[in-house]
């Protein structure tokens, strides 16, 4: 007899279907069916899952891979992913794993736990990441608590589309987030994502004020998320969050349903320099070598950590301070 599936949380019944309510998608679900993220089936009267403890990659990367630039930087964080996304992004940079029908591998958050206690040395604990985390939210509730437990920090890099209710059960479990707000335009979302701006913007808001540390990606696309106006309104409403929110401009390659040029890298600075105008750290990804590498103390304009590549050097830095006027430069390194 094959194992009974764990179940879902955030769901309820009304007459034959489900009504999934981890997401905004509310996806409604019929008996043998899933909803758009692939991973929750209606079956037996019950919203099973299809991903609890099925992951598709596991590794120790940079933390700077994230990118999390702020948060025990130069350190390795063992990653891992699972399959699906609830986003239908047509320029997914990750597809194989969100989109498609990846193999799939067993693990308890025992071993998960286990495993991070076993890379301590080198990692600072886990990371959900590679495909969409917060349709593993029941995994990670589970393996969460006890990868903190032996001292590991959870990270979560996410598109942030999720409802408050499970945000609010999950933000005490996790450390650091990095999550995409992926254009300042509602229609862009609908169109090119299938989905929402609103609920976003309400998670950077949430983890911000639940004392998270939040750092922001916004992967920029010619001619469709990169408007000056745009680029201008969404620096504003992050520095209205706080202007100490790291933000991370990344080059578009092509991918997915989106065959249009990779973005120019003179369009990822130009970016950044605008964003600069509201906010203390501004990055530019997927980029090399660039103007917006290293972090400057926003106090003195010293470099505080200088990067290449994901090697870095924070000789510049201080117990999470400028060394050179002690600013606090908003780095967490304990
Ligand atoms: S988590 Fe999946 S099933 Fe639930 S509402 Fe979101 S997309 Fe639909």
């Amino acid at each position: 007899m094959s194992e009974r599936l764990k179940e879902a949380a955030y769901y309820d019944v009304d007459q034959d279907a489900a009504r999934c309510r981890l997401c905004p998608q509310a996806c409604g679900i019929m008996p043998g069916r899933t909803g758009i993220c692939g991973t929750r089936r209606f079956r037996d009267g019950r919203l099973e899952l299809l991903n609890y403890g099925r992951y598709t990659s596991i590794a120790v990367d940079p933390i700077e891979k994230k990118p999390l630039y702020h948060f025990h930087p130069g350190k390795e964080i063992l990653s891992i992913g699972g399959k699906g996304c609830n986003l239908k992004c047509a320029f997914c940079q990750n597809c194989e794993i969100s989109q498609g029908d990846p193999v799939t591998h067993a693990i308890e958050p025992e071993e998960l736990a286990g495993l991070s206690a076993k890379y301590s040395e080198r990692s600072v604990g886990v990371a959900f990441t590679y495909n969409e985390p917060l349709i593993w939210f029941e995994f990670i509730r589970a393996a969460a608590p006890l990868i903190r437990a032996d001292g590991g920090k959870v990270v979560l890099v996410t598109n942030g589309f999720i409802n408050p209710a499970p945000l609010a059960e999950l933000l005490p479990l996790v450390d650091a987030m990095n999550i995409d707000l992926k254009s300042f335009d509602d229609v862009f979302y609908k169109k090119y994502c299938g989905g929402r701006i609103d609920p976003v913007k309400e998670t950077i808001a949430a983890a911000a004020a639940a004392g998270s540390h939040i750092e922001v990606t916004l992967l920029l696309i010619p001619e469709f998320n990169d408007s000056r106006d745009m680029l201008h309104d969404q620096a504003r409403w992050i520095s209205s969050v706080s202007r100490k929110i790291p933000l991370h401009i990344s080059r578009y390659f092509p991918n997915h349903q989106f065959d249009i040029p990779a973005t120019p890298p003179d369009t990822v600075e130009e970016a950044c320099e605008i964003a600069s105008e509201y906010l203390d750290y501004v990055y530019a990804g997927n980029l090399g070598r660039s103007a917006f590498a290293d972090t400057k103390c926003p106090s003195c304009g010293r470099t505080v950590i200088s990067r290449r590549g994901y090697h870095i050097d924070a000789a510049g830095l201080n117990d999470g301070n400028c060394a050179n006027c002690g600013a606090d430069a908003a780095v967490i390194v304990s």
